[in-house]
Parts: C-alpha cells; sequence; structure tokens
C-alpha cells in the first residue's frame, strides 16, 4: 500500500498522459475527458504554447516570493485585469489555490467593514479551509468542523424574498457562484442577481463572486459576472486560470482595493513565476483561438442535442453543463465510462457534470451526443 493518504475516490485506472481533450491510462487506454481534470483543463491538456511558456519560464527563473518585484508577476496582473475588463475589478492579488482565493476575500471584507458576520447560500460550495468551509452547505465536510470562528447565515439560493427579508448591515459579505456547480449546476433569475448586488450595496455588504468554476471564458464570457451585469467588491479565481499549475486569484473593485495596506494578504508561493507564464500563456490561447465564442457556441449545441430518453435537459451555460438525468445519473456516468468518456457527479443525484477543455473537439461532441443518443434507440 502506497504512503498516500486515500481521502479520494480516484478513476479506477492510473492515468499516464494527456493531449487536449483526451487522457491515456497506463496501459493505453484513451478517454475523453468531459471532466476536465476537476475543471481546470481550460485549454486542454498540454497546450503546446501553455507548455512552452512555463519551460522558457523554468531556464530562467523557477521560483522567487513577492519579496522580490518580477515583471511577469505584474504583467501577469494587467493581462488578466484586461481580459476581465467591464466586469469592474482592478486590482489582483495572487494565491495558490480556489480555497485560499476565498479566505483571503472574505478576509479583506471583515476588515474593511468592521463586521463579525458572513452570508452564504444554500447550495454553495467555496473551499475546505475553514473560513471557505463555513461558507460552504456540504454536510458530511462542514459539521465536523462547526462551529466556526465566523458565523455564516445560509440563505436560499434563488429566493427574492429571503433577501428583502435579511438584514444585510451587519454582514460584511456576501459570497455566492454564478451558476453553483457542486450541488447540480443551479442557477438563478437575473432579477434575483440584481437584488442581491442592489441590497448589498445599499447595506454596504460586500459582494464576492466565486468565479473559480465560471471564470476567465469558461460560460461563454469573460465572466459570468460579466454576463449577468454584476459589478462585484471582490471575484475570485482559481482551477483553470494557468491551464493547471497551481494558482488562485483574488481580484477587487477599486474601492474594495483602496482598503489593503501592506501586510494585509501574504503567501509564500502566490504569484510564483512558473504560474505567472503560465497564466499569461492560457489567456494568449483564450484569445487566439476564440475559446470564449467556442465555449458558448459548443454549449448550445449540446443543450440542443443532448435531451431524449435519457437526459431530459441541460443545466448551465458554455462549458459549464448539467445534465440531468431521468433515471439517477450513475447508469448514464457508467454507460459513458464503458465508452471511455470521463464526466463528473454532483451534489444531485439526477445531475451529470461536463466541463471540458474549452478546445473540446467536434468529434468529441459528436461521439457524446451518440452515445448518449443510444439510449433511446
Ligand atoms: N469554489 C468553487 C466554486 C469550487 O468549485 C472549488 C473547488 O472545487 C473551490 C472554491 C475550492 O478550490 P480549491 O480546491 O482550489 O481550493
Amino acid at each position: 500500500m502506497s504512503a498516500l493518504l486515500d481521502t479520494y475516490a480516484a478513476w479506477p485506472f492510473e492515468l499516464d498522459h494527456g493531449r487536449n481533450d483526451v487522457v491515456v491510462s497506463a496501459d493505453g487506454v484513451a478517454y475523453t475527458d468531459w471532466y476536465g481534470g476537476h475543471c481546470v483543463t481550460l485549454t486542454g491538456h498540454c497546450h503546446p504554447h501553455v507548455v512552452g511558456a512555463i519551460k522558457a519560464q523554468a531556464d530562467k527563473l523557477l521560483f522567487y516570493s513577492a519579496a522580490a518585484k518580477l515583471s511577469i508577476r505584474e504583467r501577469a496582473a494587467d493581462a488578466l485585469i484586461a481580459h476581465l475588463a467591464g466586469a469592474g475589478v482592478e486590482r489582483v492579488f495572487f494565491c495558490n489555490s480556489g480555497a485560499e482565493a476565498n479566505e483571503n476575500a472574505l478576509k479583506m471584507a471583515l476588515k474593511a467593514t468592521g463586521r463579525k458576520r458572513i452570508a452564504c447560500f444554500e447550495g454553495g460550495w467555496h473551499g475546505r479551509t475553514l473560513l471557505a468551509l463555513s461558507a460552504t452547505d456540504d454536510p458530511k465536510i462542514v459539521a465536523p468542523f462547526a462551529p466556526f470562528l465566523v458565523p455564516a447565515t445560509q440563505l436560499p439560493f434563488n429566493d427574492i424574498g429571503a433577501l428583502l427579508a435579511t438584514n444585510f448591515s451587519d454582514i460584511a459579505a456576501v459570497i455566492v457562484e454564478p451558476i453553483q456547480s457542486m450541488s447540480g449546476i443551479r442557477t438563478a433569475s437575473s432579477a434575483w442577481w440584481q437584488t442581491l448586488r442592489a441590497r448589498t450595496a445599499a447595506a454596504g455588504t460586500w459582494l464576492i463572486i466565486d468565479e473559480i468554476q465560471t471564470g476567465l471564458g469558461r460560460v461563454g464570457a469573460s465572466s459570468a459576472s460579466l454576463l449577468m451585469g454584476i459589478k462585484p467588491e471582490a471575484m475570485t479565481l482559481a482551477k483553470g486560470l494557468a491551464s493547471g499549475m497551481p494558482i488562485g486569484a483574488t481580484l477587487f473593485s477599486a474601492s474594495a482595493a483602496s482598503t489593503i495596506r501592506q501586510g494585509d494578504l501574504g503567501s509564500t508561493f502566490g504569484g510564483g513565476p512558473l504560474a505567472m507564464a503560465a497564466l499569461i500563456a492560457t489567456l494568449e490561447v483564450i484569445a487566439d483561438e476564440d475559446l470564449i465564442e467556442r465555449a458558448a457556441r459548443t454549449g448550445a449545441l449540446l443543450k440542443a442535442q443532448l435531451p431524449g430518453a435519457a437526459v431530459a435537459s441541460v443545466l448551465g451555460e458554455g462549458m459549464l453543463l448539467g445534465l440531468r438525468t431521468h433515471e439517477p445519473g450513475a447508469s448514464l456516468k457508467k454507460h459513458l465510462y464503458d465508452r471511455r468518456m470521463l464526466v463528473g457527479a454532483s451534489g444531485d443525484p439526477h445531475v451529470l457534470r461536463l466541463m471540458p477543455p474549452l478546445t473540446i473537439s467536434d468529434d468529441a461532441v459528436a461521439a457524446l451526443t451518440s452515445a448518449i443518443n443510444e439510449l433511446g434507440a
């Protein structure tokens, strides 16, 4: 037995390598990766431009912390803000993971407002660190650690009445995913988002939008906030931001950033040069290959093609989709696995998730469609 702690239920094969939308097991079986390495491989596995940028940077400087000024770190921050033009965020702090990005956003809101409570939503998922966990609705991973350092009010999602009935004046921040992924690709109405923004703004409460799954192009826009016309105090990114190099980012509006002082945030590895090189290359690939447009187009195609005998409806946007199944999703997941296609489960037993590279090929789309439609034949 390996010394590695056994905390994950992994695929039943050993993975050896990957290229674009395909991963290959140690015994040579190729699978189409609709799971996207856990919603990470935005540009596909081992995109040559990203790999080349990482190699070139590794030859130049493998690491230096933020104790040293590095032009690549500043260029990465500028490129990211430019990519998100119109989303209302202007300054960036780099860290190493999604949970850390959320932790930083929540901490800065607690400090800026002087309040001692946060709010979150039923079905939300924000990470495994204690502050992120306190805002997460997943009893099996949350219950053993309660009560938390910072109390969290959990509100129903997509319920305008509940927003109107909540007094936000003692709440430092509300944290929310644009599309609740883990709990089953759940979305809210535009009117709900507008009400949430108006209520939090009126109370001086920060709105933190967790775009760790939805950000950068996956939903067919450079961010879901932009698609919804909502400008937050803070936005968090991780997952595909550097095509698989560990990274997280907390982005702040100009007014939120003005409350942050030197020493308020820190991270040894955050903003390391390898992750920065991968981030810049990732943004270049997204632009050069029109991946945002491609995500929107592929998503629309699947929404039109997949409903039928096995799939009741397709939820979500772009390349963050939920297949609502008539029967429990596990049997469709197995059917697809047997045809060498990897898809994700969710907290809803009737929703399977697709979160592939935005570069997923037309052949893969056709193969998935025919494998699912086979079930109606
Ligand atoms: N927020 C969302 C929406 C997530 O899906 C995840 C991870 O799945 C996280 C935060 C936490 O990210 P990480 O695992 O990088 O800490």
